[in-house]
């Protein structure tokens, strides 16, 4: 076959959602490209052997270019290349974001997209091990669980936050974001759900979904001004892959707007100095670009309480392979929460993380011994930066400009961030755990403002969650509109983290399934989902 009804490019956590809802009607054609490969890697499945996944084939390796705001760092940015993309290789955090970030979307011209409008989509996707509730589902294809073994140094760390003043919270994706506790997690009986696992396999064996993996999409086919399909390289070849109803983008945010600038979709002067024939003038897109810059802090421990060479023990071992539980089941990152930094603020604006382990440098390091980490990221980045061409050449990769703080704002809020996290790893039940400070180096972060910022500057690193660079709204020059279609094309829509119009207040793969769910209603012109769960909860959360 070289037509279907739809061409999807990329099979991550957007892609494969969109490929299993399109494919459950017969009697549609849907053709999913993947540039990776299979997700059949055991790193996959395992929770916490997720950073081994870094810098190799199942990993995109991005560098940014450095910037003096951030010491002139070229900073790694990890993705996901296999199916499932970066929901294969991420921290499996489920966090939805704040209510007032999808009242933002609305609010800003998106209609249709307020916390109202798309809740139904999250609790569709949804199967909560806790239950049902007022904000969750059951019987969806993604695996919402608790953690199965919680450290006791996490625990020691929400006693300590506590301490610290922070109220605690057992859903944070309920009623209130704000508080500490642990994170639920994309997982289904301890290993590792992606959209991979819980919405492709599931539908792999429908003879109307063909996937092809080692698949790189080089161009959009614009033909009379409609999308007509891609060309991408399979084995080598370049080959014609045509969509009779739509194209729909799905590479992420660093690859979605790529490939449309590849294609002559984006800002005309751009394009025409590159020597890009211009399809489509569309200013924004690679513009916006949004990220959540956390920064860590590291401690040495005093006893053998972490996970520092926790794979090395042969019980550990023997726990997960038997029962799929031990530190091998563990998103490292295993409790946290959401403060807000000012009275006044209408959501919170930094997101907390502990981990039982010395987690330095994206675990890319080997930590010196037993130890912990307490980091916090910014939710709502005044700073944006860019995705621009770096080469006419598809496969090179594109040029990323982070832009961070470069809103001096960012920094002020990073700082406190930072404060926080050393006055909770101060609090008796954290401390008792502590044989010294590894990061940050510098005694005095506490008092001088100097310091703070500078180990901000030289530390700080991305959380893994860049949005908004192909972003939907309601103005002419919007690169999409609400429904997600690339204005000036027809046939073409951004099905991705690319078309937030701003970063949510929390980790990304919740909402991206969601945007991915409701883009499937919106090609399949069916109403959306009427079970508006915070009115018609029936079943009880135990
Ligand atoms: C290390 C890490 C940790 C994270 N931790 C968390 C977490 O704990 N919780 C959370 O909620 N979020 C987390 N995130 C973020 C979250 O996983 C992403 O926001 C989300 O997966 C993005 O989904 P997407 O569909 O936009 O892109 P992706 O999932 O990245 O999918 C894009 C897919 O398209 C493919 N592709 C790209 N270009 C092409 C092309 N030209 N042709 C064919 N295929 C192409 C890619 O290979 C990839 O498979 C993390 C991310 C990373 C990298």
């Amino acid at each position: 076959m070289t037509s279907w009804d739809y061409v999807i490019v990329g099979a991550g956590s957007a892609g494969c959602v969109l490929a299993a809802r399109l494919s459950e009607d017969p009697s549609v054609r849907v053709l999913l490209l993947e540039a990776g490969d299979r997700d059949t890697a055991k790193e996959v499945a395992v929770p916490a052997a997720f950073s081994k996944l870094f810098q190799t084939r199942h990993d995109w390796n991005y560098r940014t270019e450095p910037d003096p705001a951030t010491d002139s760092r070229p900073m790694y940015w990890p993705r996901g290349k296999m199916l499932g993309g970066s929901s294969s290789i991420n921290a499996m955090i489920y966090i939805r974001g704040a209510r007032s970030d999808f009242d933002g979307w609305r609010d800003g011209g998106c209609e249709g997209w307020g916390y109202d409008d798309v809740l139904p989509y999250f609790t569709r996707s949804e199967d909560n091990t806790r239950g049902a509730d007022a904000f969750h589902g059951v019987g969806g294809p993604l695996t919402v669980a608790d953690q199965r073994s919680p450290s006791a140094l996490t625990l020691d760390y929400l006693a300590a936050a506590e301490q610290a003043g922070l109220p605690r919270n057992g859903d944070f994706n309920g009623a209130e974001q704000e508080g500490v506790g642990l994170y639920q997690v994309t997982q289904k009986g301890g290993r590792r759900a992606s959209t991979a696992a819980a919405f492709l396999r599931p539908a792999l064996k429908r003879p109307n979904l063909e996937v092809r993996t080692l698949a790189h999409a080089t161009r959009v086919l614009v033909r009379g001004g409609r999308a007509v399909g891609v060309e991408a390289v399979i084995g080598g070849r370049a080959e014609e892959l045509l969509a009779d109803r739509e194209v729909l983008l799905a590479g992420g945010a660093i690859n979605t707007p790529q490939l449309l600038l590849l294609s002559g979709i984006g800002p005309a002067d751009e394009l025409r100095a590159l020597g890009v024939d211009v399809a489509v003038d569309a200013p924004k897109v690679g513009r916006n670009l949004q990220d959540h810059l956390s920064v860590g802090t590291a401690f040495n421990a005093n006893g053998s309480v972490s996970y520092f060479e926790a794979d090395k023990r042969i019980g550990n071992v023997a726990s997960w392979l038997l029962r799929r539980r031990g530190p091998f089941s563990s998103p490292i990152a295993e409790a946290g929460g959401f403060v807000r930094t000012e009275e006044g603020l209408a959501a919170p604006d930094l997101q907390l993380l502990f981990g039982p382990a010395m987690f330095v440098e994206h675990g890319q390091i080997d930590p010196p011994g037993h130890g912990f980490s307490l980091g916090t990221y910014l939710l709502q980045p005044r700073s944006t930066g860019r995705i621009t061409l770096r080469s006419l050449d598809p496969l090179a990769p594109a040029r990323i400009e982070p832009g961070y703080l470069s809103d001096p704002y960012d920094l002020a809020v990073l700082v406190r961030g930072l404060r926080l996290s050393l006055q909770i790893a101060e609090q008796s039940p954290l401390a008792r755990h502590a044989a010294g400070r590894y990061l940050p180096e510098a005694a005095q972060v506490m008092d001088d403002d100097r310091l703070a910022e500078a180990y901000v500057r030289a530390r700080s690193e991305t959380m893994y969650h860049p949005t908004s660079t192909a972003a939907m709204g309601p103005a002419d020059d919007d690169v999409c509109d609400p429904a997600l279609r690339v204005r000036g094309v027809d046939g073409l829509r951004v099905v991705d983290c690319s078309a937030f119009p701003a970063v949510t207040r929390g980790n990304t793969n919740a909402p991206v399934i969601m945007l991915a769910e409701k883009a499937a209603d919106l090609l399949r012109g069916t109403v959306p989902p009427q079970r508006s769960a915070v009115r018609s909860a029936e079943v009880a959360r135990p």
